[in-house]
């Protein structure tokens, strides 16, 4: 209607309402049997969107109700709107009488399976709320909550701890935070989106501490619970002094059955969680060493309590699916257990966070010193590069065939070490389309939820990638940059590639960021660039209050490069101090400019990416 400038007149579906003409007529799949044979059948879990026409009615059906849900934002976008960031400013639409409408076909199938966001950084509930309205947008089906309530997160906004000089301290306690977490699971399942939750936290929660983020311990276990804590060098402690980073003897049954009880009961309580994360600890290396712990590997533990845990809920006849995680300690495969026949249920969760974002995950190119698996017990150094993941990912295939994802972190703390909007689009770009290729059905971002910085060219990738693995970069960069700016976008295009050509990687140190590469040469030269870019930018004319948004986000961007070109080329030339001062200059202007930046980029997390 915001097209056309004209209403529409809303009737129910009922037996003959075809035969009157130029209808759209959108429903579940059930309520066009007849008409449409075996053409996009049911499917809970993978979406297929269809349009079609019939006696000069325009047909919007899909596979299940979330995707018809899609296949209504899919054409509005073959009609010209455009959803390239969340909230008002990031619609575009064409005005247009849309008599197109009756001309489209429009058969489509994901090409994976999970194509989700997981909550990380800072975020407001506004932002969550935000970016869950534009995932179904643009056709994304799985939102995560960390955490049996997402706390941590609420809280590292609403203290306003990180940048006082903006927004208003609210204070956040468990209450709010769970009210929070609701709204956002009203939200997501509005739209038919695939609720995930927890993921850490349960070896702490099984044991009476709490388990909602990285925090210290607040006391001491007494004497009864420290029996149930992993030996780690002798000691039965909290790993580091926090809970969920520690991990349990699971050879004392005691400690075993509270942890798969926890998850078990937890399942039960929460029929809206429809993938529940069943994450071990958030550290490595803390495995149990005392001898009856010893004697199966960690991923062999891992393996029992999974299974356990599937048997356990198969018995109670619960839906819930499962999600288990190649991470840590569980880098290596099993070598004993096995899991069991009820591998439906089971999803596996490729997490590879130290993994290199400077190459592509297949790119036979990167690989370094480090290992592939073989580690002796607590002695794992997970692999930098990404030749070694891919053989890691191999080796788990052979133990677990079933279900599977790749947990990926590039819009977390990576993207804003790396800067590289164009070169982050592509390697999301690359990375989607390779993962059938290593048999994962899909990938669930771990990212800010404000990760539209200074445009959302690496969403728009990932989103458009995980539904069409065929998709061509250059038509999503296109249609990015004609959606945000008018006149200027070819301005924009030429100026993210000559960042992405002098961001490429350094040969001196070329898995790390340029900014973190010590090459002092390449980085002045990119702190050169953007000096004169800046200039340019100011000369620019926006056509409307759009444009002026992303036209300002785009200087603030450029002015963030330079900023952090002079720290790191002051620091690459050994002067410490220097560094030290300039990023306390560029940290200073984070916080002065959140208003303006704050539904795009996460400041919280991009103060902590620029600690040395
Ligand atoms: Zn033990
Ligand atoms: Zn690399």
């Amino acid at each position: 209607m915001r097209m056309t400038g004209n209403t529409v007149k809303l009737s129910e579906f009922g037996p003959g309402s075809l035969r009157e003409s130029e209808g759209i007529v959108v429903g579940e799949r059930g309520l066009f049997s007849d008409l449409l044979g075996d053409e996009c059948p049911h499917n809970d879990l993978d979406d297929e969107i269809l349009v079609t026409q019939r006696d000069g009615n325009c047909l919007v059906t899909g596979s299940n109700p979330r995707s018809v849900l899609f296949a209504a934002y899919d054409l509005l976008e073959k009609l010209g709107a455009r959803w390239v960031a969340p909230g008002y400013m990031g619609e575009v639409l064409p005005e247009s009488d849309c008599s197109a409408v009756f001309e489209q076909e429009i058969s489509e199938k994901a090409s994976y399976r999970h194509r989700g966001v997981c909550i990380e950084g800072a975020p407001s509930l506004e932002h969550a709320l935000g970016v869950i309205d534009w995932m179904a947008k643009r056709k994304m089906n799985t939102f995560f909550l960390q955490f049996k309530t997402s706390i941590y997160f609420w809280r590292n906004y609403y203290l306003r701890e990180y940048n006082e000089s903006y927004g208003i301290r609210q204070e956040i306690d468990e209450k709010r935070s769970l009210e929070m977490d609701e709204e956002v699971i009203r939200a997501a399942k509005l739209r038919g989106l695939l609720f995930h939750r927890v993921g850490h936290g349960w070896t702490a929660e099984s044991i009476g501490f709490p388990g909602l983020g990285w925090w210290q311990a607040d006391r001491e276990p007494d004497e009864e619970t420290r029996k149930l804590l992993a030996e780690v060098g002798g000691k039965r402690q909290f790993f580091g002094n926090v809970p969920i980073n520690t991990e349990l003897c699971y050879s004392n049954p005691k400690a075993f059955d509270a942890l798969v009880s926890e998850v078990v009961d937890y399942a039960r309580a929460h029929p809206e969680v429809d993938c529940l994360h069943l994450w071990l600890s958030d550290a490595a290396n803390n495995f149990c060493e005392c001898d009856s712990c010893s004697k199966l590997t960690p991923s062999d533990w891992y393996v029992r309590i999974v299974r356990t845990v599937a048997a356990e809920m198969k018995k109670q006849r619960l839906a819930t699916r499962i999600v288990f995680l190649c991470y840590t300690n569980t880098l290596s495969p099993p070598q004993a257990e096995g899991f069991s026949r009820d591998k439906d249920r089971l999803i596996y969760m490729f997490a590879p966070i130290s993994r290199c974002y400077s190459h592509a995950l297949l790119d036979p190119s990167c690989f370094g010193r480090g290992q592939a698996g073989g580690w002796p017990r607590n002695m794992v150094q997970a692999p930098r590069t990404n030749a070694e993941f891919v053989k890691i990912r191999g080796s788990w295939l052979k133990a677990f065939a079933g279900d599977g994802f790749a947990f990926e972190y590039y819009l977390w703390q990576p993207y804003l070490r790396h800067l590289n909007p164009l070169g982050f689009a592509r390697l999301i770009n690359t990375d989607v389309k390779g993962l059938a290729s290593v048999a994962l059905n899909g990938m669930i971002s771990c990212q800010a939820l404000r990760a539209f910085y200074p445009i959302g060219l690496p969403m728009a990738s990932m989103a458009e990638t995980l539904w069409d693995a065929s998709v061509d970069l250059g038509r999503i960069v296109d249609e990015t940059l004609r959606a945000c700016f008018e006149a200027n976008h070819e301005f924009v295009r030429k100026y993210l590639e000559e960042v992405d050509w002098l961001l490429r990687p350094s040969e001196r140190n070329p898995h790390v960021p340029l900014l973190q590469s010590g090459d002092a040469e390449r980085i002045l030269e990119l702190g050169r660039y953007a000096s004169a870019a800046g200039a340019r930018m100011q000369a620019l004319r926006p056509a409307d209050e759009r444009e002026k948004r992303y036209l300002s986000l785009l200087e603030h961007f450029n002015r963030i490069l330079e900023m952090r070109s002079k720290a790191s080329a002051l620091k690459a030339s050994g002067q410490e101090e220097e560094a030290a001062r300039s990023t306390a200059e560029c940290s200073q202007f984070l916080r002065e400019t959140e208003r303006l930046t704050h539904r795009y980029l996460d400041t919280w997390l991009m103060l902590r990416s620029m600690r040395p």
